[in-house]
């Protein structure tokens, strides 16, 4: 056990060859720690002569809570001089990584600490801040970074089989909440979210994809894609040896909010306003977008009667089962008849007779019939589409309200990019 009260003191801070010089015990509960490193002898780097102290800057770092209590480390630094006036090396302030590192706000256990909460565990940057009584910025400042080693870590990943391209919101910015997206690029085989890019136009996913080694490029076999033009486009001239699988995840979506737009037009054709709450269109909303085996039998009795009274024309009907022959493409397990599959469908929508916007999806189909079927010749199961979908969500949300892009990346990659948190303790920001 130890007594000596100079030891004990050290002991409670914790931190290597520092000497406790006193406490402050302020009113409102925090608990200010004053320290020094423990003084040797100093010499100027560039010419060899013993430096002459300066000044003594105090700087005050956030510090991990001590016994319940906020807590800094004000860290009396030492500021020397050298005595040779023709020395190159004027002044220089003593560092030590072990209690902070430079330009970072927090000391490096805190620092470290907040990485964790924020990145691993994706708790919001607020709660942490409030918890350790320090603002915002101090906290994301800090998460920045120690995250950015861990986030850009060249073994983070190595080969890829099957990318994804995805494009995601990430924030509305100024006044007229202009919407910002980003462009994720995901092992859908793993569900590891490998890298985002700023914008959803092809010239940044195309500038990622030309910064890795052709190995690396060559190494993918398949890539899925949403119903992006521009992606396309990018993985034709970047990745041409890769199969291209379009999500089905986005081409159900697109038959969704195609029945979704027939079904508004119809409304206000036929009722001459907008939804509301008694008509039959706007009643059934739901029930025409649920996939139909989910439909309990007296839900698939309440649309079709709805659809009687509110679709003279059969258009949204029709719209319906353009968007179940959709979901049903992919209970089809043959992948020899899954083009032909596709391509009939394509036809048959596409047909003069059916509403405008089924004959839109026609049209979407028939241009990515190939990336459609190959979803079934690749088995490529829906599993891990699935998955990085949901974690794309997860990543929205832990991002949400986020301006900065550089914020935004690094958060998500911490979180959902699978970094190697063994080295956390060993990361010292630069
Ligand atoms: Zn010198």
């Amino acid at each position: 056990m130890e007594v000596d009260a100079t030891r004990m003191c050290e002991l409670l801070v914790g931190l290597p060859d520092v000497v406790v010089l006193g406490l402050d015990d302020v009113a409102d509960g925090e608990l200010l720690v004053h320290v020094e490193c423990r003084r040797r002898a100093t010499f100027c780097e560039s010419c060899g002569v013993e430096a002459r102290l300066k000044e003594r800057p105090v700087i005050a770092l956030v510090d991990l809570p001590c016994f319940g209590r906020r807590t800094q480390l004000l860290w009396h630094k030492r500021r020397f001089a050298c005595p040779d006036e023709s020395c190159s090396k004027a002044t220089w302030t003593e560092e030590d990584a072990r209690i902070g590192a430079p330009r970072v706000a927090m000391t490096a256990r805190a620092g470290r600490w907040v990485t964790a909460q924020v990145g691993r565990s994706a708790r919001t940057v607020s709660e942490v801040a409030r918890e350790l009584g320090c603002d915002w910025h101090t906290v994301m400042n800090t998460v920045v970074a120690y995250g950015t080693t861990l986030v850009d870590d060249p073994s983070r990943y190595g080969t890829v089989t099957a990318l994804g391209l995805d494009e995601v919101l990430f924030c509305r910015l100024g006044r007229y909440r202009r919407q910002e997206f980003s462009t994720q690029f995901v092992d859908v085989t793993t569900g590891q979210l490998l890298d985002v890019v700023e914008g959803r136009s092809g010239k940044e996913p195309k500038a990622w994809l030309e910064k890795k080694v052709q190995a690396w490029r060559d190494g993918i076999a398949f890539a899925t894609l949403d119903l992006s033009g521009p992606y396309r486009a990018v993985l034709d001239e970047k990745l041409p040896g890769a199969t291209q699988v379009a999500d089905p995840f986005h081409v159900i979506k697109l038959a969704n909010s195609k029945l979704d737009e027939c079904r508004r037009r119809t409304q206000n054709e036929t009722m001459g306003h907008r939804g509301r709450k008694a008509d039959p269109l706007y009643r059934c909303r739901r029930l025409l977008t649920m996939a139909d085996e989910r439909l309990e039998d007296d839900g698939r009795e309440k649309l079709l009667g709805l659809l009687r009274a509110g679709d003279p024309k059969g258009e949204v009907t029709t719209a319906w089962h353009a968007k179940e022959a959709v979901r049903e493409l992919y209970t089809h397990t043959d992948p020899t008849l899954a083009l032909v599959f596709v391509e009939r469908l394509a036809d048959d929508m596409c047909d003069p007779d059916n509403p405008i916007e089924v004959r839109s999806l026609g049209r979407t189909l028939r241009r990515w019939k190939h990336q459609i079927a190959a979803w079934h010749e690749t088995h490529v199961s829906n599993g891990p589409t699935e998955a990085a979908n949901n974690l794309i969500k997860r990543v929205k949300r832990a991002a949400f309200g986020f301006t900065s892009f550089r914020n935004y990346r690094i958060r998500s990659l911490l979180y959902a990019g699978k970094p190697n948190w063994a080295l956390l303790p060993t990361i010292t920001p630069r």
